[in-house]
């Protein structure tokens, strides 16, 4: 049956005219933000929600990783990326070494916004962005929805960094989507934050058994839970908040997350979930007896969804054999983190690398192949199912979204297209701001 659809004309008021727009705040679009404001373009970045962050905020995830390469203390991202991770520390929100950074994620919102001020970035929240306006192949605005009503933003560049690549495919890039064959996605997570928790108890309880699968299958066969998860995914702690911890455990599979039905369904199952989840932490985990939900965050984490694909495609085959690129903007080197797309646990995919591992990351990733003005950072860049089990890591969305927000003004600065640029006078600029592009820059030592 052919969808019903009702035309509409209307007139809408130009809001903004700006150098650079970003869209979404997640950490893609912070650091993609930072950077271009930072190098004197003016800069606009828009955000559904009321923080910046994306899932390290509004997703309520308090653990980032990894800054180094696999398993090693030598470090490979820096830039804006590992300066969040410094000053989350210094301000006494959290702890980070050369591979992670722990921390509470109020905190994190506090930080972001201050770097955001410091930076002279321009930030609209409760902004939806809607719609792409293309003229000619090229990209020159977009239209959003907020409490002021509908209205246009122009822009001489476009940074789509809404994690599902929502700008790109308005704007008619063609995009990948979920595994090859079945097109399923990995798995949503609610995040949830527990309070009461006596968290020495825990460690040692848990010993050197990080999943406990006995645990989840014995409160199953008893039937005090559903078999929604058969592994604890992450426990985040951080010093600063010891009786607290981060709870990475609700599965929700078959999620399209650019459809807003699958998103209440997975909302509203994680919570569910979530409330279910601390019934058996207290019943099964010496040191949780008394724990109790702290809060449940503004969205449900989406791992994967749309990936635009852009002048080069990053494969698995690349990410495993540690491909080294000319038009390097930085290195990936997160293990191949697949879960299961159609069940608990982790999916068979899943491959664990040897230390020391990482791999350098094009810039024409960044680059859709079907719009010009147009670049694209996070997780929606161009990269192959098991490639973004890798590359979804947030040092490597920050990573991306610095890159974009350089390159961004580098082509204004040229009067080219972000597809033509100098790549090694982009490059210089991204070591210049302390980006890790090549051997040369990667830091040995724990600094
Ligand atoms: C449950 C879970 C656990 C994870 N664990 C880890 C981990 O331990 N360590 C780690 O480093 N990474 C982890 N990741 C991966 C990582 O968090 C994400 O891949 C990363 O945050 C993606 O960054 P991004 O900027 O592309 O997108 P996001 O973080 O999703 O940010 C996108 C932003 O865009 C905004 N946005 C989206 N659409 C619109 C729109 N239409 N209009 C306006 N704004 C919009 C969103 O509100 C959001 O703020 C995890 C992810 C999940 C889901």
């Amino acid at each position: 049956m052919d969808e019903k659809t009702y035309k509409i004309t209307e007139e809408l008021k130009v809001a903004y005219e700006v150098d650079i727009l970003v869209v979404g705040g997640g950490p893609a679009g912070v650091s993609a933000a930072f950077s271009a404001s930072r190098l004197g373009m003016n800069t606009l970045l828009i955000e559904q929600f009321n923080c910046l962050g994306g899932v390290a905020t509004a997703g309520g995830h308090g653990h980032i990783c990894l800054y180094s390469s696999w398993g090693t203390n030598e470090r490979i991202v820096g830039g804006i990326t590992f300066e969040i991770a410094k000053r989350v520390t210094e301000a006494g929100f959290g702890v980070h070494n050369n591979s992670s950074l722990d921390f509470e994620v109020e905190g994190m919102k506090l930080v972001l916004e201050k770097m955001a001020e410091e930076s002279g970035v321009k930030l609209l929240y409760h902004t939806f962005f809607s719609d792409s306006i293309v003229e000619d192949g090229k990209i020159i605005g977009v239209i959003v929805q907020n409490k002021s009503g509908r209205q246009v933003i122009l822009a001489k560049r476009i940074i789509d960094c809404t994690g599902d690549g929502d700008v790109s495919a308005k704007a008619g890039c063609e995009f990948y989507f979920g595994e090859d064959g079945t097109g399923l996605c990995q798995p949503a997570t609610l995040m949830f934050t527990i309070g009461g928790v006596d968290y020495e108890r825990v460690r040692a309880f848990r010993g050197n058994d990080y999943k406990l699968e006995w645990v989840w299958k014995k409160a199953q066969e008893n039937g005090d839970m559903r078999p929604f998860q058969d592994q604890v995914m992450g426990w985040w702690w951080t010093p600063t908040r010891p009786d607290f911890l981060g709870i990475n455990f609700t599965h929700i599979n078959f999620i399209n997350s650019t459809k807003a039905e699958d998103l209440t369904k997975a909302t509203i199952e994680g919570r569910k979930q979530a409330y279910e989840s601390i019934e058996v932490f207290r019943k099964y985990i010496p040191g949780m007896e008394n724990c109790y939900m702290v809060s449940t965050p503004n969205t449900v984490g989406i791992r994967e969804s749309r990936r635009i694909k852009g002048e080069y495609t990053l494969t698995k085959d690349d990410v495993l054999s540690q491909r080294k690129f000319d038009n390097s903007i930085g290195y990936g080197s997160f293990f191949i983190d697949i879960h299961n797309v159609s069940g608990p646990g982790m999916d068979k995919k899943t491959i664990r690398p040897d230390k020391g591992f990482k791999y350098q990351i094009p810039y024409t990733i960044l680059v859709p192949k079907d719009i010009d003005n147009l670049l694209v950072a996070g997780r929606c860049v161009s990269v192959d199912h098991e490639a973004l089990g890798s590359l979804r890591v947030m040092p490597q969305c920050g990573v991306l979204g610095e890159a974009a927000g350089t390159a961004s003004v580098l082509s204004i600065q040229e009067n080219t297209t972000p597809r033509n640029i100098d790549i090694k006078k982009l490059q210089g600029m991204l070591k210049k701001q302390g980006c890790i592009i090549d051997e040369n820059d990667i830091v040995r030592a724990n600094k």
